[in-house]
């Protein structure tokens, strides 16, 4: 799967989304991939109910839905829809989704700003996502206040705001608390690619070049948090095979426990950000 250019698998997302489908699989503990080849989304079961990360492109939707009954759940039990970022491959689908679930969907602040910016949709418009999905308005209930974190069950969620990727880039630090009283935390970054970071798009998006600096530091700074499990909002970005390594969990379910692989995903995130602000773009 993982050998699929990605220009490739943007078209098939929008022409042929069966043919980006993952099957639904448990990540660790209570949280569950159900995203596809391309895009990410994972299903946290926190025991009162679930929550949602991030709802791919509109096209893939039925794919989503398909894969929270395949897990044995239904949407209805959905209460909480958290937005990475308000790029079309992690929000497509989040009206409807709302509507199949009744759940609160949750955005940054800033990107529910950046996501009306005039300037900001016309710079967005040429990049490649965009070009191929339908894109659906959508209601936002709830800004993040990173000061409290989303609670539910035995599941905390710290977030943070990660700008760079855009404006209101947020992070998850998602606490699971078992049974015996422990604690594991996976995370997720909610966006790292370095296309929207290049001094040309800051440019034409009207956005400061500074919050290229911020993402490298909040990288270099978050690097040092203790998390299992790295939960990549692209597949692609995960520092390793993740999919090659997800087909060990029917026999070793804690496979993708790797205390180094979030310190390496943010320090070649960091790297990358910080070669492109001495190219000087
Ligand atoms: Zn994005």
């Amino acid at each position: 799967m993982s050998a699929v250019s990605s220009s490739d698998v943007i078209l098939a997302t929008g022409d042929a989304p069966w043919k980006v489908a993952v099957t639904p699989f448990r990540v660790m503990d209570q949280i569950y991939y159900i995203g596809n080849v391309w895009v990410g989304a994972y299903l946290i079961d926190t025991g009162e109910g679930l929550i949602l990360l991030d709802t791919m492109c509109a096209e893939t939707t039925y794919l989503m839905v398909d894969a929270i009954y395949r897990l044995g759940y239904r949407p209805e039990q959905i209460r909480y829809i958290l937005l990475s970022h308000a790029h079309i491959d992690h929000v497509g689908g989040a009206q409807m989704l709302k509507q199949l679930t009744g759940a609160k969907v949750f955005l940054s602040a800033e990107d529910d700003e950046f996501r009306h910016n005039e300037q900001a949709l016309h710079a967005e418009a040429a990049m490649p996502a965009d070009v191929f999905f339908r894109d659906y308005p959508y209601e936002v209930d709830c800004h993040y206040d990173d000061r409290k974190p989303i609670e539910l069950g035995n599941v905390r969620i710290d977030t943070r705001l990660t700008p760079g990727h855009t404006p209101g880039v947020t992070t998850f630090l998602i606490h699971v608390r078992k049974e015996d009283g422990s604690e594991v935390t996976a995370a997720m970054h909610g966006g790292v690619g370095v296309l929207t970071m290049s001094d040309a798009y800051f440019a034409q998006a009207g956005i400061p070049s500074c919050l290229r600096d911020r993402f490298i530091a909040d990288c270099e700074d978050m690097a040092n948090l203790k998390v299992d499990v790295c939960l990549p909002s692209h597949p692609a970005h995960y520092p390793g095979d993740f999919f090659e390594l997800s087909k060990s969990l029917h026999k070793d379910p804690d496979a993708l426990v790797d205390y180094t692989a979030w310190r390496r995903f943010l320090t070649d995130r960091a790297a990358m950000a910080r070669k492109l602000a001495e190219k000087k773009t």
